[in-house]
């Protein structure tokens, strides 16, 4: 089904949606780095148990900055190219604003990125 292509004031609003999106990213970085304290594995007040959570939050934390990051360069990507912004990357169609509602950051089509995850 063909999608409508946004409308100025939908493209818009979408874009300064991604805009407070990259804001709130590039906080939520602050706070691991501002949070992230190499984790201490030598001290003995930590036990084995509370040792390993630590490992593991650090590894979360690691997984959530990179997820970040990604999501970081792949909005200002957008944010430098608001021409091409609402239209598939694969076959140049509308992505529409439903979905886009819903993904502001979405780069694919609902189609395409059914026949991605699919192969
Ligand atoms: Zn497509």
């Amino acid at each position: 089904m063909k999608q409508a292509d946004l409308t100025t004031p939908q493209k818009e609003m979408l874009l300064s949606r991604l805009e407070a999106q990259l804001c709130e990213l590039e906080q939520q970085i602050n706070d691991i780095h501002s949070r992230g304290a190499p984790v201490q594995l030598d001290q003995q007040a930590v036990g084995r148990v509370s040792r390993m959570d630590a490992i593991q939050q650090q590894q979360m934390a690691q997984a959530n900055e990179a997820q970040a990051h990604r999501q970081i360069l792949r909005i200002k990507e957008i944010l430098l190219t608001p021409d091409d912004y609402g239209f598939c990357y694969e076959c140049g169609e509308s992505i529409g604003i439903g979905r886009l509602t819903i993904h502001p950051a979405a780069k694919l089509c609902i189609q395409c990125q059914g026949e991605l995850e699919q192969a």
